[in-house]
């Protein structure tokens, strides 16, 4: 495992050497590993109009979507800094997408050391995923049958 988390930091650190992040001076590198044991990678990408810039997050997941994949097992950021560079609240909910609770990830500073080893479910509990748009389709069927 220890190999795998050191090609994924590895691949952040390349991710991260090729963000587009004039405005903010914040270049992030994110790499992910699929439950076949592929990884994806991607940087942030940001825009002179601000609000359209994209965290390196999904450059990541859709990257894993467009060859397939749809689990991410794992998954490492590698920040600028020495200052944690977690996932922001918006890209938690992208993983959470195509992850779960136990989905693991690492925070790196700009030299790859791991200062942070937790989960999504630490990092978005009692989240809202696929699962429970099936319950809400469920619900309504039982309604739907209640009410017949
Ligand atoms: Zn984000």
């Amino acid at each position: 495992m220890d190999s795998i988390l050191n090609d994924l930091i590895k691949e952040a650190k390349k991710a991260q050497a090729h963000a587009h992040a004039p405005y903010s001076d914040h270049p992030v590198g994110v790499a992910l590993l699929t439950n076949d044991g592929t990884i994806h990678s991607g940087c942030n990408v940001e825009n002179a109009a601000y609000p359209l810039g994209n965290c390196a997050e999904p450059g990541a997941i859709a990257d894993m979507v467009k060859k397939g994949h749809r689990y991410i097992r794992m998954l490492v950021v590698v920040g600028p800094a020495t200052s944690l560079c977690t996932p922001c609240g918006g890209c938690r909910q992208r993983i959470r997408e195509f992850g779960n609770d136990h989905t693991h990830i690492y925070v790196c500073d700009v030299k790859g050391n791991i200062m942070l080893s937790t989960t999504l479910g630490a990092l978005l509990p009692h989240s809202f995923g696929p699962e429970n748009i099936d319950e809400t389709k469920k619900l309504a069927e039982i309604r739907k049958l209640s009410n017949e």
